[in-house]
């Protein structure tokens, strides 16, 4: 067996779990939780929050609105979502886009899981709850992320050996053309970091 065919068995696994996780209350209103999606040996991989109302209903993630931004922005960085593993912190439903620490403790097993399979050498962190949390997985001091969006940060354990490179949301510029700009600008300038 190849590879990809083992990250891919090893990540259905994970996948397995998370449809019947009732570790947290959102559990009660996902339709489909939303695992993740792309390439199983990707060395590129992007951390969102949570499904949205559209991602719920698809079981994928970033398909609303901030997806499609998100889908010129990896055009901008000449990436495919066919070569990179898109998830998230949570894996249900978040009806009102937040999240509380106990949900993110119970749900971040499973990235956690997801990290060690594929091994990326580039974790994008879209967003301060993403962010946050791979930051402090690793031991590193959180600033604001209008000083460290777009920069690197070489991290290593026994378990993986990656850049993080922390980047505003997708839907921070939904409405916001001053922030779109940001936006573009740091994800065509990866080009030449990752
Ligand atoms: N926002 C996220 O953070 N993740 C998604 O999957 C969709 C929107």
């Amino acid at each position: 067996m190849n590879l990809n065919g083992a990250n891919t068995l090893k990540l259905k696994e994970i996948e397995e779990e998370i449809k019947v996780c009732s570790k947290c209350l959102l559990h009660k209103t996902r339709k489909f939780p939303v695992y993740g999606e792309g390439n199983a040996d990707a060395k590129i991989m992007l951390i969102g929050l949570g499904p949205g109302y559209h991602e719920n209903l698809q079981g994928k993630p970033f398909v609303g609105a901030a997806g499609k931004f998100l889908d010129e922005l990896l055009e901008l960085t000449g990436l495919r979502r066919k070569e990179v593993y898109i998830t998230n912190i949570m894996k249900c439903y978040l009806p009102d886009n937040k999240v509380t620490e106990e949900e993110i403790e119970a749900c971040t097993p499973y990235l956690d899981g997801q990290m060690v399979v594929i091994k990326p050498r580039v974790i994008l962190t879209l967003g301060n709850v993403a962010t946050s949390y791979i930051f402090q997985k690793f031991g590193l001091k959180l600033q604001s992320m209008g000083k460290i969006h777009g920069k690197i940060f070489q991290v290593g354990n026994l378990l993986l050996q990656a850049k993080i490179i922390p980047m505003y949301h997708p839907a921070a510029a939904l409405y916001n053309p001053r922030m779109k700009d940001t936006l573009r600008s740091d994800w065509e300038n990866l080009k030449n970091k990752i």
